[in-house]
């Protein structure tokens, strides 16, 4: 059932900053042409520290909603009136929904990543071994859903070890239960943990384009095991450094694109109420990724 009459014209917001290299609004766009809703998705830049400028346009009655990204998924939970219970967990909310007014907050990227997991790799969380590389928005979303799901140990390296352990400590503050713990990024911790790991998340940006490192891999390529499923979060390029390797070792990988567009599609039905086009928005962003449109 559509939440909103499909007469009136509508918006929704994409909050971030900055936004040029964004594919949602390309897929999300796409998804409601589909339906031929009246909904126009936007690109709102909103700089470090002015979140409380969207607030008011989210407010309006003409606003279904928004996706909200990097830098604001925290800095904006103050500002709603609700926010689900996984983003209560992680401290981080990215997608909103205008409910008459009343501004409620989720987090799709759990839902995403483990769709991502499931769907496009057969494989199933629990009672597996993970690493996972890095400690920002994206690890604490990975870790939670794989908290959730009963993995058997979640080890977090990450390149400054407090952020990790300060990671650790609140996922398991925030109720989460199971084996998770920081290590420190070195070679000797790396390999006596890579050796024995079912399943291998990257969260930094390293080997993303225009990112802090591209062409690069966030581990030392002989470390990079050959008998996991290796995830990079990162989707442009498709085949990032740490991907190639492990695919040239003969691992399973898989990139972060069909994530991104599963938490888009959780967004898109929040808003809506209608069931997301996924075959086609996953067409979308893949071609928007390649250049085609
Ligand atoms: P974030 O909160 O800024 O965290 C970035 C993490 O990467 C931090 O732990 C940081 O370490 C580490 N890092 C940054 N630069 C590094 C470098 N040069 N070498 C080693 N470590 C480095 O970012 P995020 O939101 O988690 O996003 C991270 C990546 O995941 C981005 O590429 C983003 O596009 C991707 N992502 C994809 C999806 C998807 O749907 N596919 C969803 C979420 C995120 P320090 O703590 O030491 O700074």
């Amino acid at each position: 059932m559509t939440r909103f009459g499909r007469k009136a014209a509508r918006k929704i917001g994409l909050i971030g900053y900055p936004l040029s290299h964004s594919l949602s609004p390309t897929f999300q766009q796409a998804a409601l042409d589909y339906y031929g809703f009246r909904v126009t998705y936007e690109k709102w830049e909103v700089a470090p520290g002015q979140i409380s400028e969207a607030i008011t346009m989210l407010k309006s009655p003409d606003c279904l909603g928004a996706n909200v990204t990097i830098p604001h998924k925290e800095a904006i939970v103050p500002h709603l009136d609700a926010i689900d219970d996984f983003a209560r967990k992680i401290g981080a909310v990215n997608t909103v929904r205008n409910n008459g007014g009343r501004l409620e907050g989720f987090n799709t990227d759990g839902v995403g990543f483990r769709r991502a997991l499931e769907d496009d790799a057969c494989f199933d969380p629990e009672g597996k071994r993970v690493v996972i590389l890095g400690a920002g928005g994206g690890a604490r979303a990975v870790a939670a859903t794989l908290l959730d799901a009963g993995a058997a140990e979640v080890v977090i390296f990450n390149r400054r070890y407090e952020r990790a352990a300060s990671l650790v400590t609140s996922l398991l503050s925030a109720g989460l239960r199971g084996a998770v713990r920081a290590a420190q990024m070195d070679r000797t911790s790396l390999r006596k943990m890579l050796a024995k790991v079912d399943l291998l998340v990257n969260t930094t940006p390293v080997g993303m384009k225009n990112g802090p490192a591209p062409d690069q891999s966030p581990i030392p390529d002989d470390l990079v095991p050959a008998s996991a499923l290796i995830f990079d979060l990162v989707y442009n390029p498709p085949v990032t450094r740490l991907l190639a390797i492990a695919g040239s070792k003969g691992a399973q990988t898989l990139n972060g694109l069909p994530m991104l567009v599963y938490q888009g599609a959780a967004a898109f039905e929040l808003w809506t109420g209608e069931k997301a086009p996924l075959g086609l928005m996953l067409e979308r962003a893949r071609l928007a990724l390649l250049g085609r449109i």
